[in-house]
């Protein structure tokens, strides 16, 4: 018997099996999707069994498997087919395809064991044999108190009994140790379960139809109970005997929904987030795959979650980027789950309040079938929306937060309700100029100004990380005429705190939250109203529902809008509205004021109204006569070099190889990347638009071998871009 192997070497060009001789003595233990240890060359390597044959015919002299790496099968056969679609749409090898389906301990390259043990003390003799001894023999009364409490109680936590009169006795023979395997995730929360859906998410909830391949885009407002949905869903899964399986988009933003779960599904479930550390990452998968839960949570790459006989894969504000993966393998959580829910053939459920324009076009065109909860469920209604045009703001000097803001947050604060701020842009400020000689403090490696950071006193880059300890004086003409621009998180903390001396403040955004756990924290203190003003980047938009909040302010909205990308309108829809749908989600309305130098601007004003089908409407128009998604399909290659002559040259080679080989489509470029310098690398960019397919895997693939080994030129394929 002989066993294909994929071994280790994460090398594109050596991405294939090798063929290994299955010894005697595995014969009936080696399965595919196993992982073993195998000579290669002068070393050894770890590997996956593919598959085995009973021939072989190779002129080589063919070498045997060493050893069994792992008794589990980590990767089933729906696993093993997976990667195989992984490679050739997203052209990553197979190995990297597997690997990142893998928690990093479980992965081919670790050797090490990280299950977690506790050792108990058993008898090792009768109890009869046992009384008889302690008669017989004169032992010191603790070995005594020991062996009766083992005749009584069968077994102890070692740790529970000290050492030296246990050594005797495990010496003897008449207690032995036992190491059994524990898990270092157990919820103890106590199962609470008595929402009832109402009718309109018991209606939604009927129209989704088990043991049946459909994919429903469920869009429900802010608040609409859309949770509650998914719980019960995946609660008729398991009534059908069938596992479940939840993506959310980033869990430390959801403990939220995490906590939820827990209570519902107690300890049947499993969860996999970035928060986890290796050792809980791991366990949590061994319980998945030993089959000992059958409902798993988990954020972008527990897409690949090894459940079998799935009932439902749902897919919580389906429209949030971290469903793609922006290395390699670049692939997109909800195509790995098309095909999934397809094997499995079983219902897909896509849900957000702000669906992504991609998929709401498909729900039109009935690709999708589309589900709406058009109200909340508690019986709050939406917030009402203020735009403040902040021209008008600046002719009064209110630089930061405008008059109808500073007032309805005066009013929050008396009232002792919360208030939520979003800035999406951290540190001080993003620009320090001299008034004097027009310097501006620039990043040496990377195309971009200096950010500073007032409360550490550094200038910081926030693609390189480049960091200088800031001086009053202008570096260029010595004068103190240094001006900060533009407004971080820090300066509006700041601002605030002027404003409003008694509130307590809370700031979220990357500088605040390096600690594990600081996101939890974070929330669980604004929660218990520690605080009166939670503020921050991004971070705070999603999933959260804290029923004090009342008023949320967004300080700068043309922030989002005006980033030059095809996506910009649909992402301050997106994520303008997440964070105004934070405002009122309990008995007390909400409101919401939106700051702007724009505010006859469409995608502001359907923002206001709440109206997403008027800005869907609005924005395929643009996308048409753009040539963007969804009406066209888009694959962009990145050329990074540091040697500038060397990369316009190849990117140029690059496209007009593409040109001639694909004629189905548009090929644009190569242009300089947005970030045209990024860590002292030069960035092009070519973009490919189509609506054909045709043979461009194909003609990517040749462009991806030719630079492979080229350790000049590094060049960069996604298949599926978010963003260009
Ligand atoms: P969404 O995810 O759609 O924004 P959630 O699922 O967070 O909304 O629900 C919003 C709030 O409404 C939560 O506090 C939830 O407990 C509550 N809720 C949801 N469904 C019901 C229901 N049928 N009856 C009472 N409260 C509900
Ligand atoms: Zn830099």
């Amino acid at each position: 018997m002989y066993a294909n192997v994929l071994i280790e070497y994460n090398v594109k060009s050596l991405d294939k099996c090798f063929t290994y001789k299955i010894p005697d003595k595995f014969k009936n233990t080696i399965k595919p999707g196993m992982q073993v240890i195998v000579p290669f060359g002068k070393t050894i390597c770890n590997g996956f069994v593919l598959s085995i044959s009973d021939t072989y015919n190779d002129e080589y002299e063919i070498k045997s498997i060493y050893q069994i790496k792992n008794e589990e099968i980590v990767l089933n056969d729906e696993l093993l087919e997976l990667g195989k679609y992984l490679k050739e749409t997203t052209l990553c090898s197979l190995i990297s395809a597997y690997e990142a389906m893998l928690p990093s301990d479980i992965k081919v390259r670790s050797n090490k064991d990280h299950n977690k043990y506790v050792s108990y003390i058993l008898l090792n003799w009768s109890a009869y044999d046992t009384e008889k001894y302690i008669e017989e023999h004169k032992r010191s009364k603790k070995q005594i108190a020991i062996l009766e409490e083992l005749i009584e109680f069968k077994e102890i936590l070692k740790t529970n009994i000290s050492g030296t009169s246990l050594n005797d006795l495990l010496k003897i023979g008449i207690v032995r140790e036992e190491k059994r395997q524990v898990y270092r995730i157990l919820n103890n929360d106590k199962k609470v379960d008595n929402i009832k859906l109402n009718e309109e998410q018991e209606q939604v909830y009927n129209r989704i139809l088990f043991d049946q391949n459909t994919v429903y885009l469920l869009h429900g407002i802010t608040g609409s109970g859309k949770t509650e949905v998914y719980i019960k869903l995946i609660k008729k899964a398991l009534k059908l005997k069938k596992t479940a399986l939840l993506l959310v988009p980033e869990i430390s933003l959801t403990a939220q929904i995490i906590k939820r779960f827990y209570n519902v599904f107690g300890n049947d479930i499993a969860v996999l987030h970035s928060g986890l550390s290796n050792g809980e990452k791991q366990d949590e998968y061994l319980k998945i795959i030993r089959g000992e839960v059958s409902v798993v949570v988990g954020t972008r790459s527990s897409s690949f979650a090894p459940l079998t006989n799935i009932g439902i894969i749902i897919v919580d504000e389906e429209h949030s980027e971290t469903y793609k993966q922006e290395n390699n393998p670049r692939y997109d959580a909800i195509e790995v789950l098309k095909k999934r829910s397809a094997y499995h053939n079983c219902p897909l459920v896509l849900g957000s309040a702000t669906p992504s324009l991609d998929s709401y076009a498909r729900a039109t065109k009935g690709v999708y079938q589309l589900l709406e909860l058009k109200s909340r469920a508690k019986k709050s209604i939406l917030p009402i929306i203020h735009l403040v045009n902040m021209e008008d703001e600046y002719k009064k000097r209110n630089m930061i937060i405008s008059d109808l803001l500073k007032e309805l947050m005066a009013e929050r604060l008396k009232n002792h309700e919360q208030i939520i701020l979003l800035l999406n842009r951290r540190g001080y400020s993003p620009i320090l100029t001299c008034s004097n000689c027009g310097f501006t403090y620039k990043c040496p490696h990377c195309d971009i100004n200096l950010t500073y950071h007032k409360t550490s006193n550094h200038l910081r880059c926030h693609y390189c990380g480049y960091t200088v300890l800031y001086k009053e004086k202008c570096p260029n003409c010595g004068d103190e005429a240094l001006n900060d621009l533009g407004l971080g998180t820090e300066k509006l903390e700041q601002e605030i705190n002027k404003l409003f001396k008694e509130a307590r403040i809370i700031r979220m955004d990357a500088d605040t939250t390096t600690k594990k756990n600081s996101h939890e924290d974070i929330i669980n203190k604004f929660m218990n109203h520690e605080y009166d003003i939670l503020l921050g980047t991004q971070m705070i938009s999603k999933g959260l529902d804290f029923p004090l909040v009342t008023l949320v302010g967004i300080i700068n909205a043309d922030q989002t809008l005006n980033m030059p990308d095809f996506k910009a309108n649909e992402r301050t829809f997106q994520l303008l509205s997440q964070t105004s749908g934070r405002a009122g989600r309990s008995d007390i309305p909400g409101e919401v004021v939106i700051q702007t130098m724009n505010p006859t601007d469409y995608t502001l004003n359907c923002i206001k109204d709440n109206n997403y089908a008027m800005f869907y409407k609005h924005e395929m128009i643009n996308r048409k006569n753009m040539k963007y998604p969804p009406y066209y399909f888009l694959a962009t290659i990145k050329v990074t070099s540091r040697d500038y002559e060397l990369l316009s040259k190849e990117s140029l080679k690059i496209a007009s190889y593409i040109k001639r080989e694909y004629k189905s489509g548009e090929v644009l470029g190569p242009t300089m990347a947005l970030m045209y310098k990024v860590n002292n690398y030069f960035n092009m960019q070519i973009i490919i638009k189509y609506r054909k397919l045709d043979n461009l895997y194909q003609v990517l693939k040749t462009i991806d071998e030719m630079y492979i080994l080229d350790k000049k030129i590094n060049v960069e394929i996604d298949t599926r871009p978010k963003s260009i």
